[in-house]
């Protein structure tokens, strides 16, 4: 059916008619007719004008007269013809010569029409003709224009950076774009027809085959899933793919008669989200292992615990918590650089894997430290033999880049339910276990047992104390006078910390110090010390005793930092102390690790004039081959000896070789505790230089041992001394 129009012999606005006779009269009286339709008329008088004319401008519809000399209507269809020109053609004859019109209309005429017109006849026919024309011409228009979109279409879906596939309600492929193969590395031809598990890792294939024979239910389906696809490149990796797919239900035209079924297609997408899954993969490692040993980490551990917890609970079992740390680690990893250490930590990682079961966690719980959780474990006697395990494997030493190493392992042990209830009680105990096992002396275990509890609570206490007092006045820097063996006059003093506590009173050094130099607050300690010593006694060296020496104790772990040398030197500018006049306490254990920045940090100190002590010896490692190593200035002979030599046993024979040894090193020798007068004779006869002891007094303030001592720096009646 045609769209009505008003009247069928309507004109169609604008259209340009070409009139083609040899009679003049004819023409204009057809122009005439025309126009008053309000077409658009032109005439050419004869064919070789009408040829001129079709070949300059364009018309809707030519109405050609078959019947004209020279060139006739025929000789113009068959020009047209020949030149592809495709205006549409009404002949007009005045036979009724069939075979005349036959021709025209084989020649590519539209229509024909009879001479003489009649009108009504002649209108309805250009009419139709020109509406006819205006069809063709918009189809075509719309025909190119679908042929750019579905280029277009094609285009995009081609070079789309996704798998673009049509499924049927089977869920086989109809269609997929040539992305597959340079994705999958399929070709689309074998895969059409197939269905799309074909393309699925055998692992997915029953979750993809649910979710696609989910994806035409009327219910709300997921319309995405993330699957692992086959990829024909010797399956390497996994590759992940996000399918996003659309359901569409079309009209079934091979339906049977009567139903109007339904059919569905699904269209999708498949998109490669390998690189995304990798990276979040990698994160989640990264959140749940330590990068370094590739070991579970704290919140892992935490996480295996607290499942165990409740298993263990629940069917009324034990576990073991251990917490192991390495001896000797630091000066290892201080000595070594920090690369060994780490490689010794991937080392001793992978020598804890092989003493420990499947069931059980081993994390690197930060530092040196590991933990432990054997979750399946009957008895005490259970986690002791592995912890036993342990210790035998890393005793062996380990070969990293060629230097053999020796380490050891400090073990605690807690057992739920005795050693803790829950998994935070565990860890701390486990930790506390351990820690008594490092005051020990190091290199075994120790099952937590809960007395060990207050000890460590104090600790804990007094280290949170520390650390909101370390810069105020509840530290007091005291001193011990050290007196000149030979004018028996004050030549020094030795500053000696001391920690007034709010509520625990006075603390000595012993108290305090070994939990400073675990937190680490040791360093800020000595360092306030040490400013504050250098300006109390500038202070006194200008109000009664005059070139004092100042000794300082250093803690190894201020030594080692990296600015040591200019924090000295900076304190002493800052309180214009003399180098000549300090003396820095270090012990022998700084120097055993044989490290040559440390003997550059003291040479640098000893060649601004400070002079270095070595504290407490003959108490340590006793080896002198460092002595020469390392800008020594003094030695100090611990009290141990010198309160025996009363006794006139070996230890006095140990002093006798200090001595000696000091004196042909050319080192100053200071003797501490000296106690008695006995003593005094007897360090004074051996030659010993310096002494330092109750003596000649106790520890006390500056003031105080000025006042003592007096401008005169006598030694004062030592009767007369108080305490401090
Ligand atoms: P030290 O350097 O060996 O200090 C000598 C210790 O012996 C002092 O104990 C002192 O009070 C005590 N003493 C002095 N004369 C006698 C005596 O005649 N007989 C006996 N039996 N003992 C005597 P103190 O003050 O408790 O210090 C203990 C340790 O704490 C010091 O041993 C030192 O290693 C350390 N220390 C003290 N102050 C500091 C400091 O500011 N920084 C660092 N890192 N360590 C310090
Ligand atoms: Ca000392
Ligand atoms: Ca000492």
């Amino acid at each position: 059916m045609r769209p009505t129009t008003p009247a069928d012999n309507a004109p169609v606005q604008e259209a340009r008619i070409l009139l083609a006779d040899d009679d003049p009269r004819l023409l204009e009286s057809l122009r005439g007719l025309l126009n008053l339709y309000h077409y658009q008329v032109e005439t050419a008088l004869g064919g070789a004008e009408a040829i001129r004319l079709l070949q300059e401008s364009t018309f809707d519809l030519l109405l050609l007269d078959l019947r004209m000399p020279e060139v006739s209507g025929h000789d113009v269809l068959r020009h047209m013809r020949d030149n592809a020109i495709a205006t549409m053609t009404i002949v007009v004859s005045g036979e009724t010569a069939l075979d005349d019109i036959t021709q025209a209309l084989r020649n590519g005429a539209y229509d024909y029409l009879k001479k003489p017109y009649v009108p009504e006849e002649l209108l309805a026919t250009v009419s139709n003709a020109v509406r006819k024309k205006r069809l063709e011409d918009a189809n075509q228009v719309m025909q190119a224009r679908l042929n750019r979109s579905e280029r277009l279409h094609r285009f995009i879906v081609n070079h789309s950076p996704d798998i673009i596939y049509v499924l049927d309600e089977q869920g086989r492929f109809s269609f997929l774009n040539s992305k597959v193969e340079a994705l999958l590395k399929y070709h689309r031809e074998e895969l059409v027809g197939r269905h799309i598990t074909t393309i699925v890792e055998d692992d997915d294939v029953e979750k993809a085959s649910y979710f696609f024979e989910q994806a035409t239910k009327p219910h709300r389906a997921p319309r995405s899933i993330e699957l692992a696809l086959k990829v024909r490149d010797g399956g390497r990796s996994k590759h992940y793919f996000e399918l996003s797919i659309w359901p569409v239900a079309e009209e079934d035209e091979n339906a049977s008669p009567g139903g109007t079924a339904q059919r569905y297609r699904i269209y999708g997408t498949a998109r490669d989200i390998t690189e995304r899954m990798e990276a979040e993969a990698f994160i989640n490692f990264q959140a749940y292992h330590d990068l370094l040993t590739r070991l579970p980490n704290r919140s892992l551990f935490k996480d295996r615990l607290a499942m165990a917890l409740t298993q263990a609970s629940r069917n009324d079992k034990s576990l073991a918590v251990m917490f192991i740390d390495l001896d000797r680690f630091k000066i290892i990893n201080d000595s070594l650089g920090h690369t060994m250490g780490d490689r010794l930590l991937q080392a001793v990682g992978q020598r804890l894997l092989e003493c420990i079961r499947k069931g059980d966690t081993l994390s690197r719980f930060g530092g040196d430290e590991f933990t432990l959780l054997l979750p399946d474990v009957p008895s005490e006697e259970g986690a002791t033999q592995v912890a036993d395990k342990i210790l035998e494997a890393i005793k062996e030493p380990f070969d990293i880049n060629g230097h053999v190493i020796h380490v050891g392992a400090s073990i605690g042990i807690a057992m739920y339910p005795e050693g803790g209830d829950t998994l935070d009680a565990l860890i701390k105990n486990a930790d506390i276990a351990m820690y008594r096992v490092k005051a020990g002396g190091k290199d075994g275990f120790q099952v937590f047992r809960s007395d060990m509890n207050t000890i460590a609570t104090q600790r804990l206490v007094l280290e949170q104390d520390m650390r909101r007092a370390v810069d105020t006045a509840q530290f007091q820097v005291c001193y011990q006078p050290q007196i000149d063996a030979e004018t028996e006059t004050i030549c020094g003093v030795e500053a000696l910390i001391r920690w007034d506590h709010p509520t625990l009173g006075r603390l000595g050094p012993d108290e305090f110090i070994p939990i400073a130099e675990d937190s680490r607050l040791i360093v800020e300690l000595d360092k306030l010390t040490l400013i504050r010593a250098c300006r109390e006694v500038r202070y006194y060296h200008n109000n009664g005793l005059p070139n004092v020496q100042l000794a300082v104790n250093l803690s190894p772990l201020l030594v080692e930092r990296q600015n040591f040398v200019e924090m000295v030197l900076a304190a002493l500018a800052a309180e214009d102390f003399p180098p000549h006049l300090l003396e820095l306490e270090i012990t022998e254990g700084l120097l055993m690790s044989d490290r040559s920045d440390i003997v550059d940090k003291l040479r640098q100190l000893s060649e601004a004039g400070v002079q270095i002590a070595i504290d407490d010896f003959g108490t340590g490692y006793s080896s002198l081959s460092y002595l020469q190593k390392f800008p020594i200035s003094t030695l100090k002979i611990d009290k141990s000896f010198t309160h025996n030599i009363k006794a006139r046993d070996n230890e006095a024979c140990i002093v006798d070789a200090i001595v000696s040894m000091a004196q042909g090193l050319k080192l100053k020798i200071v003797a501490e505790g000296v106690e008695s007068l006995a003593q005094l004779h007897y360090l004074k006869a051996l030659g010993c230089q310096v002494v330092q002891g109750y003596l000649f007094g106790q520890v006390t303030t500056l003031p105080r041992i000025a006042e003592q001592f007096g401008t005169t720096g006598r030694v004062p009646d030592p009767a007369a001394t108080t305490d401090a």
